[in-house]
């Protein structure tokens, strides 16, 4: 008998099992893929890691959580400074110095500010009610037009207008020419990838994949006196109360007789008139000298059923549907949910360990087992 059934071998699972073990009780992770790692799987091909399901840079400004994750992988010092091909130029992002030199000419923060603000003069909203009135009121009109608008229209399948003004304040904007994209204080990718981070933070604890929970639940449930569920919430319990949205993606990897493709390892491809959104050399991760090189194009996808879900389309009607799924989840405390999927929530990977970590914590505390 174990202590914990955890369904899913993705980071939040691994964590979970990973500290939960260390706390002394016995875990069994079980996963519905080939291999672990859920989203964060790397295979390697030709002597390059490659980020199977898409590019996960590792960044955080919690301690606790950059010096538990050191203890099973050694991090080089990759630092995301990515570009945009947009109306057959390349810019820098996030949107810096650099990038309004380029745009506008301006020399200096202080040109760039007036410039700014003269681009945001017309677009003055009490509260931004959609995506396309916060990056105006936030950017102006040619960053919009040039950076945005299409590319979140081909990423979220939706106009602008109609997509939730939170999506865009992902996007930082500074006035430096600093083409770091991310503000956080540690920044990383695990040398030789995800795959090796995954099974040390699994070692020891036994797994299982190809196996598919949600076909067999009764045999499994009795094998642990408390479950930890990461997949959909609504999957669970059978989409009783419907389907929770997601927006899906397609990758298409490639290998390339040529040493370098692209120079950089992540290109955003911002017009609408090609299909994909972004184009990741995988080499540029690990500093790459290899003779040979991979790319992944990332096409953005409606999700279907049997599709990998990857973005929550967190908008009024789904977050309705997802209360009455925590609330009968409420009702369940035998089953715990967890990851981005469980939470039906976009999670960077160091707050799915923080998350993680805690839910360990809570369930210490509650003497759940
Ligand atoms: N975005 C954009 N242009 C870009 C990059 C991002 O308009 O060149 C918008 C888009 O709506 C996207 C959001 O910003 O969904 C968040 O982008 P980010 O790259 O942070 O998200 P990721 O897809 O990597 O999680």
């Amino acid at each position: 008998m174990y202590d914990y059934l955890i369904v899913g071998a993705g980071l939040y699972g691994a964590v979970f099992a990973q500290v939960m073990t260390g706390q002394g009780k016995r875990c069994l992770v079980i996963d519905r893929r080939k291999h672990i790692g859920g989203n964060i799987y790397t295979s390697v091909k030709d002597g390059i890691v490659i980020h199977q399901y898409g590019a996960h840079i590792f960044h955080t400004s919690n301690d606790e959580v950059w010096k538990y994750i050191n203890r099973f992988a050694r991090f080089n010092h990759f630092v995301n400074s990515p570009l945009a091909y947009s109306k057959g130029k390349i810019y820098n992002l996030p949107f810096n110095m650099n990038t309004f030199n380029r745009l506008w000419g301006v020399i200096t923060p202080d040109e760039a500010r007036e410039k700014i603000a003269e681009q945001c003069a017309e677009y003055r909203f009490e509260r931004p009610s959609n995506l396309e009135e916060q990056a105006l009121q936030l950017c102006g009109k040619d960053i919009y037009h040039l950076f945005i608008k299409e590319y979140t229209e081909k990423q979220w399948g939706r106009k602008a207008h109609l997509l939730p003004a939170s999506i865009i304040k992902r996007i930082p904007l500074r006035l430096t020419y600093d083409n770091n994209y991310f503000d956080d204080v540690y920044q990383g990718i695990p040398i030789g990838g995800y795959h090796g981070l995954v099974q040390n933070l699994l070692e020891g604890i036994p797994v299982y994949t190809e196996v598919d929970y949600l076909k067999n639940r009764g045999e499994w449930d009795s094998k642990a006196r408390r479950v930890l569920f990461t997949g959909c919430i609504d999957e669970y319990y059978n989409h009783c109360f419907g389907q929770l949205s997601y927006r899906s993606l397609r990758f298409e990897h490639e290998h390339l007789d040529k040493a370098d493709f692209q120079g950089n390892a992540v290109v955003n491809y911002n017009d609408a008139d090609v299909p994909f959104t972004r184009i990741i050399e995988h080499k540029h991760f690990e500093f790459g000298r290899q003779s040979t090189t991979w790319i992944t194009k990332e096409y953005p996808q409606a999700y279907e059923k049997g599709m990998e879900p990857f973005y929550p389309i967190r908008d009024a009607e789904n977050l309705k549907r997802l209360e009455k799924y925590n609330e009968l989840a409420a009702s369940t405390p035998r089953v715990l949910f967890g990851g981005r999927l469980g939470l039906y929530a976009y999670m960077d990977m160091d707050d799915t360990i923080e998350a993680a970590m805690m839910m360990v914590k809570q369930e210490l505390n509650s003497k759940g087992v």
